[in-house]
């Protein structure tokens, strides 16, 4: 998730977070490593996207829940990678044939509070 992007954080209240910290922090995924551990099979991108349109988006925005799903894995295994702990089994969020939602131990906040941690040893901070 490092690709030299610079990113710019705008907040108006005391902390950062906004509906994300309220959040469950979910994250619907395919190919992702817990799923591989649980052994599921037919995770494959294209076929959680497919379902992801029939199930979620309808036809009018196929490519965004493409990209959607497609990002989902890399996001939540970066978000690992950075101390964001998730539960070591897949949750249902709806009522999708398998479990693909990956659910952090700490909610949003946690996501939120990683990420807040995070920034200043990229050298990077948020402004009040
Ligand atoms: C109870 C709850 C549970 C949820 N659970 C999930 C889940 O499990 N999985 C999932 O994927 N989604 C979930 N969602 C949805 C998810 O939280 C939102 O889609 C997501 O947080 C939106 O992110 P955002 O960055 O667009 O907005 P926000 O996270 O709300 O961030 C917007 C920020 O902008 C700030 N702001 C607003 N106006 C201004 C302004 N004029 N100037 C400066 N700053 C401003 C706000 O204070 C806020 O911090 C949930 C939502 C709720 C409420």
């Amino acid at each position: 998730m490092n690709r030299g992007a610079s990113v710019l954080v705008v907040e108006s209240e005391g902390v950062v977070g906004g509906s994300s910290r309220l959040a469950g922090g979910q994250i619907m995924g395919a190919g992702s490593r817990v799923q591989a551990c649980g052994g599921l099979r037919g995770q494959s991108r294209r076929f959680v996207s497919a379902l992801y349109v029939a199930e979620y988006s309808g036809p009018s925005s196929p490519q965004s829940s493409v990209d959607s799903v497609t990002s989902q894995v890399p996001q939540s295994t970066w978000l690992a990678d950075l101390g964001v702990q998730f539960y070591g089994q897949l949750f249902y969020s709806g009522d999708e044939a398998v479990p693909r939602d990956h659910v952090p131990e700490t909610h949003g906040a946690g996501i939120i509070n990683v990420l807040e941690t995070h920034m200043p040893r990229q050298g990077r901070s948020i402004s009040p």
